[in-house]
Order: structure tokens, then sequence, then C-alpha cells
């Protein structure tokens, strides 16, 4: 036995302490009309946290509460205690004695305790459900409500057989499974959609990414390129400048003897008493080629100089040509910006006002077009204005060079006029064979040797300035190289190639340095690292919701597993549960009506869609109704034995109790609850059925222990204590222990 008492205080009638044992099987409530019994069956509902006033038969909390009567002045707070014996553990907690205690104040402030501890009302919930008591319980029948299972519709019925069968907390654990897959569906759906949101923006920062990438593929070809070329450059110079000054040095030693020699020989000649007009012309005729060569020699420097700078002009036109031409170097101007920008305000402004989304869109068509058109239109402008000013220094040059070769062509003819004179002048002196003409025919030598040494020197010094452009062009790209690289890059000085190559791989070199530079300046200057965070963190950050939906896909179907296991549990142990209670409801009912057949069966239902439910005695109006099939119920069966009656509602009051009663006992013997509070449920039984009854109750308490609250003295023979409640004469129930035949008194 697990109830052991209820202890009721301020509780409705009850204004004092009143305690009930229950140390029997069957316990018996007796007492007159409106002394106070069916407040003790509500005492066991509101201790087990019955929720609804209503069910209570109150309106509000205060309802609960002794309101005074007589003498006795009413109470402030109303509590019941309740207590278990656990030794059987049949409650889960570690204690050999269990209470449950609630309190209600005047304000409707609840306190719940259990063994003497403020709980909250879900845990004695919790605590009850695990061994089948529930507040609103099928084990706790109040007055009138025997029935109540024959009035309920199909589906209640249902329910409460469930309940009966302890079904329910598979169901409220089904139920708790379906709400959280509902809400782990959500949450898929808005991480999955917060991914579609962020995943454009990752593929513009992987672009990006793929871009700065490529930028530092062409910087590290660029700077493995540019140290091999600085570093042979910057040797082939070195080396030229060496060998041009080590072949320039004895020539121009050479020339000055010359020189010395000359003017030593001329000397001779101008001293010369017997000096003629040959030797005249011939100091002249000297200085003049002298003179003219020098010149020749200033004009093919100008003209070599000139030479070098068009051909730079011309290699920074082709690369800005190639600039101009490539798509991302587009430049325009920012009256063609300001213009199409006017055209979208003025568009915008027009359909502002207008508050039509069709207008809105035909409008942003409109705008679409105005930027495609800008585009197409400065798509293939080329910026020509740097490019034009080189052409024009080009050409300017070119006209410079010109000239100089017009007074090149004039001072070859002059030269060649002079050296011919020359040639005529020493051949008739030559033919002298005068002694006298030795140091004019040392003037000879040494002109001829002196042009030897100037046309050597001559080009050196051509190829002096040569290098000197080279130089200048040098340094201008290690400027250019070092702003792309940064200058630190560029240490090739300490690297060794072998330097024996033709020339022509060294401009190869240059021509690809200028194009990978080119394509760098295409690629424009990226953020580099920022991009390549932000890509790193949300592509992180996709993975991590990626990795949450699949652990949501994961709970969502375990989730659907376990609603499917519920599901076959519930409907296996409902079937089987049903059975039995048929077994059993079978045999009450014959026992109860002597004979006859009663059965539960499932039912589904079938729902006509019109309204048009009764049926029309005039067939035309007969509509062939739609059905829709329902939610499955429990439909009760009855066959009276030696009657023709079948249906439930056409049963009479008595019958209708006999059955409820054989049901009731039924469903409580196949799941048998700790305790049973039947409440008037005897009432309408004649005294034959109260015999049969009060067996029952006697079969039924080997199951569950009973309270019976009653007026049958059949009943009441079969408890084991009796209870008396009366109406005391100051007010209020008192409660006393009594003998069998002073219950029997009492009751009436
Ligand atoms: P019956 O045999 O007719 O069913 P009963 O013994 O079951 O009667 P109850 O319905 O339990 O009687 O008791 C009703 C009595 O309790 C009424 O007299 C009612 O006035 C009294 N009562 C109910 N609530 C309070 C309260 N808050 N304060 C004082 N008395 C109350």
């Amino acid at each position: 036995m697990y109830l052991k008492s209820i202890e009721l205080s301020g509780f409705k009638s009850f204004a004092k302490k009143s305690e009930l044992n229950f140390s029997s099987k069957v316990s018996a409530i007796v007492g007159p009309n409106g002394s106070g019994k069916s407040n003790i069956a509500e005492a066991f509902r509101f201790v087990l946290g019955e929720q609804s006033i209503k069910s209570l038969r109150g309106k509000k909390g205060e309802d609960l509460i002794f309101n005074g009567a007589g003498e006795l002045p009413r109470g402030n707070r109303a509590s019941v205690k309740v207590v278990f014996d656990n030794s059987s553990k049949f409650l889960p907690l570690d204690f050999e004695t269990v209470t449950i205690e609630r309190v209600v104040h005047r304000d409707s402030v609840n306190e719940y305790l259990i063994n003497g501890s403020q709980v909250r009302l879900r845990d004695v919930i919790e605590l009850l459900a695990s061994a089948h008591i529930g507040s609103s319980g099928h084990h706790i029948i109040s007055q009138g409500e025997a029935d109540r299972v024959l009035n309920a519709s199909i589906k209640e019925r249902k329910s409460m057989i469930e309940e009966a069968l302890g079904l329910k907390m598979y169901q409220y654990k089904k139920q708790e499974s379906e709400r959280k897959l509902v809400k782990t569906r959500e949450n898929i759906e808005q991480v999955g959609s917060l991914r579609r949101e962020i995943m454009p923006h990752i593929r513009f920062l992987k672009k990006q990414v793929e871009k700065v990438q490529k930028t530092i593929e062409m910087k590290e070809e660029l700077q493995k390129e540019a140290l091999e070329y600085c570093c042979r450059e910057d040797e082939y110079i070195n080396r030229t400048t060496n060998r041009l000054n080590i072949e320039k040095s004895p020539l121009l030693e050479k020339e000055k003897s010359l020189e010395n020699e000359l003017n030593e020989a001329k000397a001779v000649l101008e001293g010369a008493k017997n000096k003629d007009i040959k030797s005249e012309k011939l100091i002249s005729l000297e200085k003049s080629l002298h003179d003219t060569r020098e010149e020749k020699d200033k004009l093919f420097r100008d003209f070599g100089r000139l030479d070098g700078e068009i051909s730079s002009l011309a290699r920074m036109v082709k690369k800005q040509e190639e600039v101009a031409h490539s798509l991302d170097h587009k430049t325009v101007t920012l009256s063609s910006v300001e213009e199409v920008s006017s055209k979208i305000e003025d568009q915008i402004k027009q359909v502002k006002n207008s508050g039509n989304i069709e207008e809105l869109v035909k409008s942003l068509d409109v705008i679409s077009t105005f930027l495609t058109d800008f585009i197409d239109q400065n798509k293939d402008k080329i910026d020509m204005s740097l490019i034009a000013d080189a052409q024009k220094d080009i050409e300017n040059l070119k006209e410079s060079k010109k000239q100089i070769e017009d007074s090149l062509e004039e001072i070859k003819n002059r030269e060649n006029k002079l050296s011919k004179e020359y040639s005529e002048l020493k051949e008739a002196i030559d033919k002298e064979k005068d002694t006298n003409r030795d140091a004019e025919k040392a003037v000879f030598r040494i002109m001829a040797e002196s042009q030897e040494v100037r046309s050597k020197l001559h080009s050196l010094n051509l190829e002096e300035e040569t290098l000197k452009l080279l130089k200048e062009d040098f340094k201008r790209e290690l400027t250019e190289l070092g702003m792309l690289l940064g200058t630190h890059v560029l240490q090739f000085q300490s690297l060794s190639f072998d330097f024996n190559e033709a020339r022509t791989l060294q401009e190869e070199r240059r021509r690809k340095i200028e194009k990978i530079k080119i394509r760098l300046e295409d690629a424009g200057g990226l953020g580099g690292s920022d991009v390549v965070k932000e890509f790193t963190e949300a592509t992180e950050r996709d993975a991590f919701l990626e990795k949450e939906i699949t652990d949501l896909e994961k709970s969502a179907s375990s989730l659907t597993e376990l609603i499917k296991d519920l599901d076959t549990r519930l409907s296996v142990e409902f079937k089987t549960g049903l059975d039995k209670i048929n077994t059993q409801f079978k045999e009450y009912f014959a026992v109860m009506f002597g004979g006859g057949e009663a059965k539960l069966s499932v039912t589904v239902p079938v729902k006509k869609k019109k309204k048009d439910t009764d049926l029309s005695l005039d067939e035309d109006d007969i509509e062939v109704p739609e059905m829709i099939e329902e939610e499955e119920g429990i439909e009760i069966e009855v066959n009276l034995p030696k009657k023709k009656v079948k249906g439930l509602m056409m049963l009479s009051g008595g019958e209708r109790a006999l059955t409820s009663i054989a049901l009731l006992f039924a469903i409580s013997q196949v799941n048998p609850p700790p305790f049973i509070i039947l409440d008037e449920t005897d009432a309408a039984l004649d005294e034959a059925n109260s015999k049969k009854y009060a067996d029952m109750i006697e079969n039924l308490s080997k199951y569950s222990q009973l309270i019976v609250i009653t007026h049958n003295r059949e009943t009441m023979s079969r408890a084991g204590i009796l209870y008396g409640v009366t109406m005391g004469m100051g007010g209020g129930s008192k409660l006393l222990s009594v003998a069998f035949e002073e219950a029997v008194s009492v009751a009436k």
C-alpha cells in the first residue's frame, strides 16, 4: 500500500487541521449531504497539482481557503499534505516516506513542497507522472462523473484510455520531439538562408583572392626575371665601360703625341725661310680639315644622342599604347561621368514621386541602359594625350636629326673636297723628292695617322654615347622595379651568371619584364592581405554553418526516428492494452448485467464536409456527402442480455452507471494506479447491483488502494476503515473515525 495519509488544513470546509489515515485496502468516507466529503476528493486533486480551479468547484484560488463559518474566522491559507509509503521506491526518490504538500494563499500564490523542500509545480507533476498518478487523473472519479467515459467523444475516450494505460508519457515525449523537429527544421532553413546570403560575397572574395594570388605569382616571376636582368645589365655596363676606357686611353695618348708632332712640323714649316706657297697651302689645308673633322665629330655625337632619345621615346610610346589598350586602365573624363550621373538623378527624381512599382522597375531598366551605354562608349576609347605628346617630341627630334644629317652631308662634301685638295697637294709635294720637304711629308704622315686615330675614337665615342643612354634606361628601370617590388628585393649584386651570352637574350628579358609589368598594372593594386584574411574568415564561417546544418540534419533525422519509434510503441502498447481492457471489460460487464457483451473498438470516423448532418425525411434533399477521415477514436459497443438494445444512447441511467463502472474497473485493473478515489460512483445502483459493485470493489482492491465516498451500506461494509464527516456546530467539517454501524447512521 502506497497511500498513507492526507492532511487538510484550512482547505475549503476543513477549517482545522484534519488527517485521514489509509491503513486499509479500502477506506470509506461517509457523512450527510454537504458535510464536506467531496472536498476531501478535491483535496487530493489539489495536492497532486490540479491547475483548473473550476474542477475544484471554485472561481479563484481564494475559494479553496476556509471562508469562515459560525464562530470560526476565515483563514489566510489552505494546505493539503499527502504522505506516501515509498519503501518500494515506486516514486523515484531515495526516501522511505514521501510527503507532497501544496499551499495556496489569499493572493492566489501557490507553494509546492516535496519532503518539506520548496519545489516547482513541474517537479511535483513529473514525480507523480513517473508513478502513474496525475492530478486530472483517471483514478479520481468525482461525484457525478462516473459516466464521463460514456459521455466523452470517441477522441476524448481514446485519450482517457491512453492516459490510464500510462501512454501519456510517450505522447508528451512525442509532442516534444515533434516541437523540437519543427524548431530544428526552422533552424536548418535559417542557417541555409544565411549560407545563401553570404555565398555571393564569398564568391566575390574568392575572385579577389585569385587575383591577389596571380599578382603574387606575377611579382615572383617579375622578381626572378628582374634579378637576372639587372645583374646582367649591371655587369654589361661595367664591362663595356672598362673596355671603352682601356681602348680609348692609348688612342687619346696617340692623338696627343700626334698633335705635338704636327705642331712641331708646322713650326718647322712656318719658320722655314724658303717658305713657299705649297707649305702655306698645306698648313691652311691641315687646319681646315682638322676643324671640319672636329665639327663632323660633334655632329655625329649629336646625331647619336638624338637617335638614343628617339628610340627611348618610341619605347615609352609603345608601352603607353599597350597600357591604353588594356581594359582596366580606361580613363574617362569627369564631365562625362557627371553627365551620366545627372541623367540617372533626373530619372530617380521622376519616378520617386510616382510611388508606382511598375514605373520604378521600368526606371531601373532605363538607368541600366544609361550605364551600359556609358561603358560601351568608353570601352574603345584610348587616352591618346600622353602618346600624342611623345609622338610630337619624336617628330621634333626627327626634324633635328634630319637637320644634323643635312649638315653632316654638307660637311662630308666639304671634307671630301678638302681631302681631294690635300691629296693633290701631297702628290705634288711627293713628286719634288726634295729633302727640304721632310717637314711637309711629316705633316702628311701625321695627318693620315691622326685620321685613323680619330676614326677609332669616333666609333668608341659612339659606343660610349649608346652606353650612356643604356645606363640612363637602366637607372629608370631600377627605380620602376624598386617601386613595384621594393628596393630591398633587388639585391642582384651578389648574383653570378654565365655572362657570355648574346645581347639579344637580354633584350628578350627586357621585353618579358615589360609585359609582366603591364599585366601587374592591369591587375591593379589590391589590398592583398586584407582580402585574403576576409576570405579566410568568410570561408571558415561558411564551413561552420555547413557543419551546423549537418549536425541539425543529423538531429532532425534522429528526432524523426525517435518519433517513428514512439509511434510504433504507442500503437503496439495501445493495442495490447486495449485487448487486455476488453477482456476485463467483457468479464465485469457480464458480472454486472448477468450476461451480455461489451467491447471497445478503435474506429476511424468519417465526417461529412457539407453542413447538412441531419438526415432529411425527404429523400430528394439528401446530398452525397464528401467524407474526410479524422483521427481515430474509441467506440463502445454494448449488447445487453435478453434485450435488443445495442447503442449507448438507449441505456437507462442505472445501466449507464453499471456500464461505466465495469469499464472503469476494467481499465483500472489492467494498469492499476496506486490508489483510486471513487466519489459516490455507486449512487445510482439498486440493492442487487450495489452488491455486485461492492464485490468488484473488493476485487479491485487487490490491485489498487481504494477510497470510496459513499452513502451505500453495501459499499461501506467492504471498507476496512470508515471515516465520518459532519458539519460541526461551530461551522466547518469535522472528521471522526467510526465503526460500521455508526457509519451507517452517520451517512444518513
Ligand atoms: P454531498 O453528500 O451532498 O455530496 P458532500 O459531503 O460531498 O455533500 P461537499 O460538497 O464536500 O459536501 O461540501 C460542500 C460544503 O463545503 C458546503 O457546505 C460548502 O459551503 C462548504 N465549503 C466549500 N468551500 C468552502 C470554503 N471555502 N469555506 C467554507 N466552507 C466551504
